[in-house]
């Protein structure tokens, strides 16, 4: 398979900087396996803070330039770039299953929903206008500008190897900013491809740098950097707190897309087959690997047993298997670290009194597959219920009335995605309108598109992705006084 790769000239594992593709300065690299086989794919550059420096070099160098060009210059870059992930979408989702494990399915997928962002800002590009406000004087007139940030710093995680690169890649380059992307070391092979395509297609040497390596050492660098003006981060809550609190020294703009613990409500007046099949897709997908993923389902009593019947039964049907295989639905996690957890957090519910209704071990297939699980009654003192589970375990959580599913659903320090799940119109409205949550789901587990914002409240994050607002994350207001006319 990664003869393909090759073969396609897509198979990058320097580093990519002021568009040259260089190796480490010391020469180390690290390993790229494929969490289903253990095999490894390809050894990369393991680079760090002088790497990440002179990236940052070529990044301000370039600003000047790349902004300076007309809005319909760069929009025709992007979309060049658009076209060809789109032309070479087949590589690129095998790339990523080799590399992430997902299913070839979610992979290409994946490869769409990621473009989608090159292509929607590509358009947003010709359409960032500025303002004219009426004067308080009659001899003056009152001008807002919109100007790009300038070197952006992003940092991106495993769970979505491309569009998470593509969703900050995307708006910051359509407002005239320049970047430097550090893609994470679990699956910097489908950044390297990416960013190969975007050198391809005329986005010029420098407005795209790619480094990776010692995660910290480059976070440090970024962070220290006078010339990074923003800092756009998706992963962990814990590093995005890091990089904000580093980020106070040089007063960087943040964006930051942390970890959710989305809650999952199905009401008594659900139609039962959409509740199991919205709370399927949005419990499973990527193996339950992504910070949308329904990670608590509340489920009122009067539908408790026949949604937990169906729902298990349509669990049974999820096939675990290499992601190549064209019959996979649950590929393997990430790394046996995330086995581990996922094991802690069933041994600590069962303790307190849950009960594993399906699965509940690791998969016979051994590696890092692990077996779609399904565990009841679960309370609010458990880790199912307190943090991301960031794996294939469905928590089911028993609730008499709506007041008490507001209350356990917004009863965490997360605000990213929720669902509901609910004939009733006047009762979608209402628990809508109370989730503490940046997205809401109602009777639909998948709703991520590139035309609407995404983002969380509280602890998950900060700023909108996607979207007409997401280019105001990359863009400053000037605002221009002219006197004396
Ligand atoms: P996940 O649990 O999704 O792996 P992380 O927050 O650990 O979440 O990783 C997300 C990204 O942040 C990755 O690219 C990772 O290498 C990077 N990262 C981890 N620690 C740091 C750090 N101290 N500074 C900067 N980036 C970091």
């Amino acid at each position: 398979a990664m003869e393909k790769i090759r073969a396609a000239g897509l198979l990058r594992t320097q580093g990519l900087i002021a568009g040259q593709w260089v190796d480490a300065y010391d020469g180390k690299t690290i390993e790229v396996q494929n969490p289903a086989t253990g095999e490894v794919l390809a050894s990369v550059s393991c680079m760090g803070s002088r790497e990440t420096s002179d990236a940052i070099a070529s990044a301000h160098s370039t600003f000047y330039s790349w902004s300076k060009l007309t809005a319909n210059e760069r929009s025709k870059a992007l979309r060049k770039w658009y076209d060809l992930i789109i032309a070479h979408k087949e590589e690129l989702a095998l790339l990523m299953t080799l590399e992430q494990g997902k299913p070839m399915k979610e992979a290409l997928g994946e490869v769409n929903y990621g473009a989608s962002f090159i292509e929607y800002f590509a358009e947003e590009a010709k359409r960032i206008y500025g303002d004219i406000i009426p004067p308080t004087l009659s001899d003056r007139r009152l001008l807002v500008l919109k100007q790009p940030v300038g070197v952006v710093g992003a940092i991106t995680p495993w769970n979505f190897p491309l569009a998470m690169i593509t969703r900050k890649v995307g708006p910051a380059l359509a407002c005239g900013c320049t970047v430097v992307v550090k893609p994470s070391e679990f699956t910097p092979l489908t950044a390297l491809a990416a960013a190969d395509l975007a050198l391809q297609a005329g986005i010029p040497a420098g407005a795209l740098n790619v480094v990776m390596g010692n995660a910290p050492e480059i976070g440090d660098a970024l962070l220290q950097s006078t010339q990074v003006r923003k800092i756009t981060f998706t992963g962990s809550t814990a590093v995005g707190k890091k990089l904000m609190a580093g980020s106070a020294d040089t007063v960087k703009k943040v964006s930051l897309e942390l970890g959710g613990n989305a809650p999952c409500i199905v009401f008594d007046d659900a139609d039962i087959d959409v509740a199991v099949k919205g709370s399927l897709a949005a419990k499973f997908r990527n193996s339950g690997q992504t910070c949308v993923c329904a990670n608590r389902i509340l489920v009122q009593e009067g539908i408790y047993e026949k949604f937990a019947s169906a729902f298990i039964k349509a669990v049974q049907s999820l096939q675990v298997g290499n992601g190549l295989e064209e019959s996979t639905s649950q590929g393997p996690l990430i790394n046996e670290a995330a086995v581990q957890k996922v094991e802690k957090f069933i041994n600590d519910a069962t303790s307190k009194g849950a009960n594993v209704m399906l699965g509940g071990k690791r998969h016979s297939l051994g590696m890092t597959f692990y077996e779609p699980t399904v565990v009841g009654n679960v309370s609010n003192d458990m880790l199912l219920f307190r943090e991301e589970v960031f794996g294939p375990v469905a928590p089911l959580i028993p609730f008499k009335t709506e007041e008490e599913a507001i209350h356990l659903a917004n009863d965490t320090n997360a605000g990213l995605a929720a669902y509901i799940f609910t004939r009733s119109i006047p009762r979608s409205w209402r628990v809508s309108e109370s989730l503490e949550y940046g997205l809401v789901g109602v009777n639909e587990g998948i709703i991520s598109t590139e035309v609407a914002p995404f983002g969380g409240v509280k602890q998950s994050g900060l700023g909108r992705e996607g979207s007409k607002y997401g280019v105001d994350e990359y863009l400053e207001l000037k605002y221009i006084c002219m006197g004396n006319m």
